[in-house]
């Protein structure tokens, strides 16, 4: 679902404004169109190809609603420490973007769709909206222990994973031992 500015959906209005996001309780990814001119002037990740990484990132969410995980995430919220569960977040997110790679592997083995220079734009996308970079962006310090999505190599290491092989087993970035 695009929108911009505000929309209402199962998962409240509130959550719009923040960007791209999914929802688990009306199984839609809702893209803020305001936030691929935020990542193309702003961030500096501009090109169609990062913002096809931001849909499969968010598809990836809803293969894991899918498949289970985000409940099992849910299970741990008010369960583990704030720390703890960022942490998680950070191996949740970071599946998510390594499915987005799997996705792009697929589209282009059966749809030939990637062209030259589409792989280093979702890459620099991935960059661009890691939490160091971020929390660089908006001026204020990096504090590890408040990220959510995983630093910026994180982010494109998973994606590129997912990419490379084409299959869901390399993304299990809960067994992981490093990220
Ligand atoms: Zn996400």
């Amino acid at each position: 679902m695009l929108f911009r500015g505000t929309t209402q959906t199962s998962c409240g209005q509130g959550q719009a404004a923040m960007g791209p996001f999914y929802c688990p309780a009306d199984q839609k990814v809702y893209i803020n169109l305001g936030f691929y001119e935020i990542l193309k002037n702003r961030l500096g990740a501009p090109g169609e190809f990062a913002q096809a990484y931001v849909i499969s990132h968010e598809v990836g969410h809803h293969v894991q609603n899918l498949l289970g995980i985000s409940a099992k995430m849910d299970q741990m919220r008010g369960r583990v420490s704030r720390v703890e569960y960022n942490a998680l977040s950070v191996r949740l997110e970071l599946q998510a973007d390594c499915f987005a790679g799997v996705w792009a592997h697929n589209a282009d083995n059966s749809r030939h769709i990637l062209e030259g220079g589409d792989v280093e734009s979702a890459m620099n996308a991935a960059a661009k909206i890691g939490d160091d970079a971020l929390q660089r962006a908006s001026g204020g310090a990096v504090v590890p222990e408040s990220f959510t999505h995983g630093t910026s190599a994180q982010r494109q290491r998973w994606f590129n994973a997912g990419l490379k092989n084409g299959g869901i087993r390399v993304c299990d970035t809960f067994s992981a031992k490093n990220l």
